[in-house]
């Protein structure tokens, strides 16, 4: 079973004026549609086309760089489009969950918002911030290079991702050219937290 683009939940400028709609065209048709293509060539005939790509990341050092590169640029983009949404923006309800572990974890949510934006900031080059959930439940924020990303072995903190922000120029240039910080800031208005949260009570249960 070869793995399948998904379609986004929105239209290409659903996220305007945060996020501009040829950015988001070329990002989705031409980005994340080339590592899906390039994905399924490196497991052609072999027998990780039986597995799902959480399966496949866990254990990626046993198999070669398209599939890491790839097999993340897939995965990553995959969640990418589902944790925004025009509907966006504002903070996790405190009453949930989420909401909870986030003020365990980090206080108040501007300190959360700083510590996340600090890492998108100061990824060197190509690559992802994340929230992530730890064995115990615990959130962190991180961040990999490339297309990695924490659910790999080859990670150095490792956990699952419930929030991922592509900090790669591809995914910015277009609308804020060198200014990464100004398109960290404009994501946090269209950050899907409602779908964060499902994917804490997944990683959680
Ligand atoms: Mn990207």
């Amino acid at each position: 079973m070869a793995f399948k683009l998904p379609d986004l939940p929105y239209d290409y400028d659903a996220l305007q004026p945060h996020i501009d709609k040829r950015t988001m065209k070329i990002h989705h048709g031409k980005h994340h549609a080339g590592y899906t293509n390039k994905l399924n060539a490196a497991i052609a005939g072999t027998d990780l086309e039986k597995k799902s790509i959480e399966d496949i990341l866990k254990k990626v050092s046993n198999h070669g760089n398209a599939v890491r590169n790839n097999g993340g640029g897939f995965y990553n983009h995959s969640l990418f489009w589902k944790v925004m949404s025009p509907d966006g923006g504002g903070e996790p309800n405190p009453r949930t969950k989420l909401g909870k572990a986030m003020k365990d974890a980090f206080g108040e949510f501007e300190k959360f918002k700083a510590e996340f934006a600090k890492a998108a900031g100061t990824r060197f080059g190509s690559g992802w911030a994340w929230l992530c959930v730890n064995r115990r439940g615990k959130l962190f924020v991180t961040s990999t290079p490339n297309q990695d990303n924490p659910l790999m072995d080859v990670a150095d903190k490792k956990g699952t991702p419930i929030l991922g922000l592509d900090v790669w120029e591809h995914a910015y240039y277009l609308k804020y050219q060198n200014k990464r910080p100004d398109y960290v800031e404009a994501f946090f208005n269209v950050i899907n937290w409602d779908e964060v949260g499902k994917r804490y009570n997944a990683a959680t249960k």
